[in-house]
Formats: structure tokens, sequence, C-alpha cells
């Protein structure tokens, strides 16, 4: 054996990161192995010539005060500066001609909305007593609700139950008449990969309220946030591992596990964390296998859709052309299901729908780009299975057709961006794309799902994974549980490092009390990882 800890954690995502310092921060020893080159999953980074670009970070919220994320990194100790977004318009939605806005607070946004669809005031009052509802429930499971927040939870109750239960398109119609209004609330379904007709009611509101109460960005961009977790994991002395693929998970027959990786090393623990996706944690496990709940999900799992994505550095003065540090949401028009539907036909949309930030904006006091140059990142979803033939292909050896789709893709991306930034295509001084295969690459992201299992009604809160898979000791984080963001993924790794903990001091009393001594796990320490300040090398092809 390689070593023994407390508990070995699969994969630095944000959930394994979290998972991974909620037990070092108790005092327990732990070992994290990530397969990939640098730590982070999602959160790494990559830079192209002076430009730095983020995959998994665009814009979070919960950061305010007595934010959900802002009380998470309180109570991981972590160091992580954000620049607020402009309030007046944190997301900007444009439906063909028309634009309309996300404002921060809600009943800013609802006056705004109210301002611009007064005959739909009535259904905003109700709507928007709703998102307060479903915001009372999260802060009832996260025991920091106050009688008000409890009343309302219960006199919302049976719609609350209602919103777990039926697509968005289905409660929106139930509030609004007015089409536009409809496509205007469920503009940032984007960030769940699915139209109102098949996202989950309940993720969609949450949504809204993640982002209503103000959009942050981290300051640096997502690298300085793995930074820190990095840091902290090494302070408290936890061991951290790259270019380490976890191969198994073997369940012992006398409890606790044997992880076993591509380089050869045996680790033991009593606690293994995975936040591989979740498929994966399932097919590494050996000698056991996950209760009987899990694997009916499993079998029936529809994961997201993947993501095509293109990297622009460039020249272009955004803020002189109007683009500010809002993010553009281009629909082609307002029907939002419209705009999927080719793609759940299989097809890829000649005008695609498109997500567009420019990080430069929101972070201009960072590097990211040399003096008066500016990065873009333009995001569209890709229609399911259209990249599977180049999973299992080397980087850089995927063949004429790959380059072929990406060059034709990224040109159809770059022609509606330059309805958000006239002029751009004459000014890119560099150019590259991602796709689902890069994604499965990277993060070993199934099916090259961005979001883990697709946010529908039967895949979302209360019907998603829980982090006990039915194996004692095993934990599953990441976007299989509360859902995919960087909030929930942080949320998912410190609820399993607390049960993990848990579970750790039980077992532990159990062996006081059958008189054998307690064991102190922690083996010898191998090869430390970097400490922060890393750069991954690429995260595109
Ligand atoms: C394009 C895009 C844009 C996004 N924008 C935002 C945004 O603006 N705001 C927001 O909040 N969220 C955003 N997200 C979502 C957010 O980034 C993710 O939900 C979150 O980072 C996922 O974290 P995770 O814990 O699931 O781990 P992941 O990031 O999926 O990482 C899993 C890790 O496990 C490792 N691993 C897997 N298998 C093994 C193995 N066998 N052995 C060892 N290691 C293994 C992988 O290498 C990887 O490092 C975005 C995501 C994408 C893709």
């Amino acid at each position: 054996m390689d070593g023994t800890f407390d508990a070995v954690i699969v994969g630095t995502g944000v959930g394994g990161l979290t998972a991974g310092l909620t037990l070092a921060r108790e005092g327990r020893s732990v070992l994290l192995l990530e397969a990939g080159k640098q730590y982070g999953g999602m959160l790494n980074p990559f830079a192209r010539k002076q430009y730095h670009f983020d995959i998994g970070v665009h814009y979070v919220g919960e950061i305010h005060e007595g934010g959900r994320i802002r009380r998470l990194l309180d109570r991981l100790e972590l160091d992580v500066d954000f620049r607020k977004m402009d309030g007046d318009c944190i997301d900007r939605y444009f439906f063909g001609d028309r634009e309309l806005w996300l404002v921060e607070g809600a009943e800013r946004w609802r006056d705004y909305l109210a301002e611009r669809f007064p005959s739909q005031r009535k259904g905003l009052a109700r709507f928007f007593e709703l998102m307060r509802a479903c915001g009372a429930v999260q802060r009832v499971m996260m025991g920091i609700a106050t009688g008000a927040d409890k009343r309302c939870a219960l006199r919302h109750a049976a719609t609350i139950l209602e919103c777990m239960r039926v697509p968005f398109a289905k409660l929106l119609s139930s509030y609004f008449s007015d089409p536009l209004l409809r496509s205007v609330i469920a503009g940032p379904c984007g960030d769940i990969a699915l139209p109102p007709s098949r996202a989950s009611s309940y993720v969609s509101i949450m949504v809204l309220n993640h982002f209503v109460d103000g959009g942050y960005y981290p300051k640096g961009g997502s690298g300085p946030m793995r930074d820190a977790y990095v840091q902290a994991l090494h302070a408290c002395g936890a061991v951290l591992q790259k270019n380490r693929l976890v191969e198994s998970i073997e369940s012992q027959s006398g409890g606790g596990f044997v992880v076993s990786t591509n380089k050869g090393e045996r680790y033991s623990a009593p606690v293994v964390v995975s936040n591989a996706d979740i498929t994966h944690t399932v097919e590494l496990l050996r000698g056991a296998r996950p209760n009987w709940l899990t694997r009916r999900k499993l079998r029936r799992l529809e994961p997201s859709l993947g993501a095509f994505m293109v990297f622009v550095g460039t020249d272009l003065d955004l803020s002189g052309v109007g683009l500010t540090d809002a993010n553009v949401w281009h629909y082609p028009s307002a029907d939002i299901d419209a705009a999927y539907a080719p793609l759940f036909d299989g097809r890829m949309p000649e005008d695609p729908m498109l997500f567009l930030s420019a990080p430069t904006l929101k972070d201009p006091d960072s590097s990211r780009a040399p003096p008066n140059h500016h990065t873009l990142e333009l995001i569209t979803f890709t229609p399911p299975g259209m990249f599977d033939p180049w999973f299992e292909r080397p980087l850089k050896q995927r063949g004429a057709d790959y380059e072929r789709l990406k060059t034709d893709l990224t040109a159809r991306l770059l022609r509606t961006a330059e309805r958000y930034a006239p002029g751009l295509r004459d000014h890119v001084q560099l150019l590259d794309a991602a796709t689902p295969a890069t994604a499965w690459h990277f993060v070993r992201a199934h099916a090259g799902g961005i979001y883990g299992p697709a946010h529908t009604p039967g895949q979302s809160f209360p019907r998603r994974f829980f982090p006990s898979l039915g194996v004692p000791g095993l934990y599953q984080v990441g976007s299989a549980i509360f859902g995919a963001g960087i909030g929930p993924c942080m949320a998912s790794g410190f609820l399993a490092g607390r049960s993990a903990n848990g579970y750790l001091g039980k077992r532990a009393r159990k062996r006081l009390a059958g008189g054998g001594a307690p064991k102190v796990l922690s083996g010898p320490v191998p090869e430390l990882g970097e400490a922060g300040g890393e750069r991954g090398p690429q995260h595109t092809a």
C-alpha cells in the first residue's frame, strides 16, 4: 500500500476541492487524486499567447453578505476576491430585435418588468412571491431560515411541490399570458442548458434567485479561486497529486476502500469521495454496488447537452462597440424552445443561440489580455452525440472532419457575435475552440455534457442523486447532487465532507467501544503537488 488516509478524494473539481477542504479543516488526513495535468476541473483556466481564458466560470451569484456561496467561502476560510457586475444590467437577453435585462434586486427586477409588461403586473407579483418562497425553502434546508422564511415556505408548499414536478414553460404559462415576458424570465435557462419546455421549474427559479441578488466575477478568473483551495489544502496538510487517473475504487470486505491509480499506486481509506462524473464513479467501483435507487436513476440518466465554445483574443475596443460587463444571451426569436428544437433533432441550427461574455470587461484590472486588448468567450450548445466519434481520439489528432466542423461552428458563432461586437471579425488576434470531446478529454464529462445529468424535473431536486450512493463510506459530489454551477457543486462538497466526517467519527467510536485502539490513519506522504499559481496548458482542441 502506498499510503493510508482518512479520505481519498477522486477528482479536484470544485466539489472535490470543497469536500477535501471540509475534511482537512476537521483534522482528517486527505489525499486528492486528479487525473488532469492541473487541479480544478472546470475551474482550471488556460492561456493562449497572452490571453487567459476560463472554462466554467462566467458569473456567480450569492456572494453578497449572507449569500450562500459567501457563507460557504467563510466556513471554509477561503479568501477569494470577487468583482461585482453592474447591477443595472447583469444579463442582456436578445430576442430578435427586442432586448430586455436581468436587473439586480428582486423588487427592482419585478418593477422593471412590470413597467414593460403592465398587463402582467398581477402575475409578476405572484411569481416573485414564489421565487421568494423557493429561496425560503433553500434556507430551511441549509438550517439558516428565519421564522418568516419558514412561514413563507409553508404558505407556498403546494406550489413549490408543483414547481418540482413541472417544466418551467408550463409553470410560466400559469403566471403570464405574454410570451415575451415568459421568455425573459426563462432567459437564463441556458445556465442549465435546457429550454423552458424541458427545464425543471424549481431549478430555473433557483437560477433566478442565484443571480438576482447580484452577479459577481472572481478577480483574476477561476484560477485564483482554484489556487485558494489548493493553498488552503496544503496548509491543512492535505496531499494533492495530479496526473493520477483513478482506475478503481475497491470496497474491502471489512469496510473501507483501496483506490488504485494509473501509476500503479494503491491507497487505502475508510472514506472515498468521488468528484468524477457519477456514471464514471460507478464504473470505477469494485466489490460493492450502489443502492437500487441510484442504479435506477443511472439506467434512465439523460446527460446535459454538450457545449461548443469559442475563445477570442481581440484588439477591438469592446466598450467602444457597446459591450459591458453584462452577459449577452442571443436567441434568434422570442421562442426559446425553437432555438433548442434543432439540437434535439440532432441538427446544429444555422443561427444558434449564443452566450457571450467579455471577461476583460468583468475584470478590467487583471492582466488577462495585453493592454487595450480583450478576451471574449462564446458558448452555444450542440446536439447530443454530435462529437461522440472523436471522444477516444487523442488531442490534436482528431482529423480533418473534426477540424472542419470546428471551423464551421466557429464561423457561425463569430457571425452572431458580430451583431453585438460590430467589427469583431476584423479584429481577431487569437481564436480557439472547444467541443464536447474536449470536455470529455479534460474532465471526463459523461457524453461531453457540461452540467452533469440534465436538469429536467425528473432529474432535479428532490429527484437528483444523493451524496451517499448506498455504499458505506462512499460519497458522490459535483453536479449530479444539487445541480451544476459553482454554488451547487460547492454545497455538494461541503455536505459530503460533513457527512464523511460524521461517518469517520462514528467508526472511531465503534472501534473504541469494541476495545480496539483507534487507528491513526495517516500514511507516508507521497509527492506534494505544486502550490497554486498554475495555468493549465490547454483546455481546448
Ligand atoms: C462552459 C461552461 C460554463 C460555465 N459557466 C458557469 C458560470 O458562469 N457560473 C457557474 O456557477 N457555473 C458555471 N459552469 C458550471 C461549473 O463550472 C461546474 O458545474 C462545476 O465547476 C463542476 O464542478 P464539479 O465539482 O462537478 O467538478 P468538475 O469540474 O467536473 O471536475 C471533476 C474533476 O474530476 C476529475 N476526474 C474525473 N475522473 C477522474 C478519475 N478517474 N481519476 C481522477 N480524477 C478524475 C476530472 O479530471 C476533473 O478535474 C459552467 C460550466 C461550463 C462547462
